[in-house]
């Protein structure tokens, strides 16, 4: 698969051909999304053969398959649990780098405790009015849709009257504001509804089955957050990114000279190897890249593990938690080890250091990692629950309406 990878990108790849034309033409050699079922631009590739395509990809040094929530977690959503008819009207444009989506579930008020959210849905006639605040919405400006998850039912208790969609974040009732963060980058907004509009033919699955629906959501999330991106340069999708009408041979400079793409933590490990140590690697150092390595080794066996299990049908379960943790574990020991290969010249900032600043930029990116897609104790809590069988958390009796539940 490797080979046959190479030759289709030398065969195929040509500088003045716009990211839309190559995006298309991957999608078309079902290089895109191999592990994706072949009767939805996949080829129902194993995890092998995904590594082959993605190598091929990295190694050619070209740009690789959309990237962004919407292939992460939108599209495995919409294929386990969208009507025919929401597959057909919404696969095409995420396969083919089109559209961008984000994640609208965290509030204000409800992160770890995700489903305490309280924007609130309406039904009226075919449509429903979509009213409240979602926060931490990463790439929500660059997207044309977001999932979200939203109360119907304020009588239900908290994980029962929710529900789930897809809505058209290009519409008058919809606000984004971006947040500025420590590494200079602004990758996550607030998102305020104010009358907004969704169709119930956007909704997935049953009305109140919201929360079902956002676990697996969540699910994806985890365990394709440490899959990479199926090798390449990483382009955001969707048109609101403005890079789908530029020649890729161009784009591929432009990322490379800007590191314009919103991968806050990839790309660090090779580059650690190019670090210039006076003195030579230590002992704490030595040992610091072997764990590195372990960790690595044993998310890959998780992994295959997860694959196993989604080819069968089932929700990406407890491992997927484990994913994270090893995702997160890894990012940590890499920002100690780069630090302390860098030294001194740890303390400075900018693209004129050594491998373009991009530990110190690291350095300041990492605390969200063990935040985002659910905090490392949550995950911890979830493994404890789920898999060793431990007392839950405490927890409001599950019974109670969500409107009497008191409210910090
Ligand atoms: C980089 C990044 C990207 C994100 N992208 C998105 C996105 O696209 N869409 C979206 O909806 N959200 C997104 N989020 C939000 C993320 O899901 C939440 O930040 C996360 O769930 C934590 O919620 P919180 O920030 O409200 O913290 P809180 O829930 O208030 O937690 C605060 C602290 O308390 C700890 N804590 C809370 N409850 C428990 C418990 N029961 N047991 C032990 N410890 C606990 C947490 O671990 C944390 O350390 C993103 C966050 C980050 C950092």
């Amino acid at each position: 698969m490797y080979q046959d990878t190479r030759n289709w990108i030398d065969e195929n790849w040509v500088d003045t051909l716009t990211l839309r034309q190559w995006w298309i033409l991957m999608n078309d050699a079902r290089l895109s999304f191999p592990r994706w079922p072949a009767a939805w631009f996949g080829r129902d590739a194993s995890t092998a053969e995904q590594n082959d395509i993605a190598r091929a990809f990295a190694d050619a040094g070209v740009l690789g398959p959309p990237t962004g929530l919407g292939v992460l977690m939108g599209a495995p959503v919409t294929m386990t649990f969208g009507t025919e008819e929401q597959k057909q009207r919404w696969l095409p444009s995420l396969a083919t780098g089109v559209e961008g989506w984000c994640q609208l579930f965290s509030e204000p008020g409800a992160g770890s405790d995700l489903a305490s959210v309280s924007c609130r849905a309406e039904r009226d006639g075919d449509e429903w009015v979509i009213n409240g605040q979602k926060v931490w919405t990463s790439g929500a400006l660059h997207s044309t849709r977001g999932m979200l998850v939203a109360r119907n039912d304020f009588d239900q208790p908290k994980h029962k009257g929710l529900t789930y969609f897809i809505i058209d974040l290009e519409q008058p009732g919809v606000e984004i504001r971006p947040i500025k963060q420590m590494n200079g980058a602004a990758h996550f907004n607030e998102v305020f509804f104010n009358d907004a509009r969704v169709s119930d033919s956007d909704r997935i699955s049953d009305v109140n089955n919201g929360w079902a629906i956002t676990t697996a959501t969540l699910g994806f999330e985890r365990s394709g957050l440490s899959e990479g991106a199926g090798g390449g340069v990483r382009v955001p999708a969707g048109k609101q990114a403005g890079f789908l009408d530029r020649n890729v041979g161009e784009l591929l400079e432009y990322v490379r000279a800007t590191r314009s793409h919103p991968d806050e933590y990839g790309g660090l490990l090779s580059s650690l190897q190019t670090i210039n140590v006076s003195g030579g690697v230590n002992e704490t150092q030595r040992q610091k890249m072997v764990s590195l390595y372990t960790n690595e080794h044993i998310a890959e066996m998780t992994r295959k593990r997860i694959t196993a299990s989604v080819k069968k049908g089932q929700s990406p379960g407890a491992e997927a938690s484990t994913m994270k943790l090893h995702w997160t574990n890894g990012l940590r020991i890499s920002r100690d080890l780069g630090m302390e290969l860098m030294g001194a010249e740890g303390m400075l900032t900018g693209s004129d250091l050594q491998v373009e600043g991009k530990v110190q930029h690291f350095f300041l990116s990492m605390p969200s990692a063990s935040i985002a897609g659910g905090s490392d104790e949550v995950q911890r809590n979830i493994i404890g629950e789920k898999t060793l069988g431990l007392p839950k958390d405490s927890q409001a009796d599950p019974a109670t309406p969500f409107k009497d539940i008191p409210k910090n």
